[in-house]
């Protein structure tokens, strides 16, 4: 594990490689792979390497780790071909957004027609 991975956070296993992922992208600070239950045709999850509980977390608002998720989920839509037709780009927080895993996580959505306003 590396230092700042946390016991028992599923994230931080992928991070380190204890957990099994389908990676699409890999930089410095952020990885991303697919949602292991996807509800698009493409659905990416970005995490950064480092443990952070949520983009409501202060440790998330460091700007160098905020652009690197954001440049790595438009980067991923390129390569996913979805970048004409459109994505959403999501961050859950709460019980009322169905937040269910604390560490970071942007959500890359695309490949159909998504619906607005979401569920
Ligand atoms: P949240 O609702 O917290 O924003 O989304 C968590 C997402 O992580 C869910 O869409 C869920 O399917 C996905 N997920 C949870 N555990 C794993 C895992 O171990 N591997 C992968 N690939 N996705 C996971
Ligand atoms: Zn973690």
């Amino acid at each position: 594990m590396g230092e700042s991975a946390v016991e028992n956070c599923p994230f931080c296993g992928i991070v380190s490689g204890n957990v099994s992922s389908q990676q699409v992208y890999a930089d410095d600070h952020v990885l991303a792979f697919r949602d292991r239950n996807p509800q698009a045709p493409v659905h990416v999850l970005v995490i950064p390497r480092a443990h952070v509980g949520g983009i409501n977390d202060p440790r998330a608002e460091d700007g160098e780790v905020l652009v690197a998720l954001i440049h790595a989920a438009n980067e991923i839509a390129r390569r996913e071909g979805i970048a004409e037709s459109g994505y959403r780009l999501v961050w859950n927080v709460g019980p009322h957004a169905g937040q269910s895993v604390f560490h970071l996580h942007l959500h890359v959505l695309g490949g159909r027609l998504l619906g607005w306003p979401p569920g």
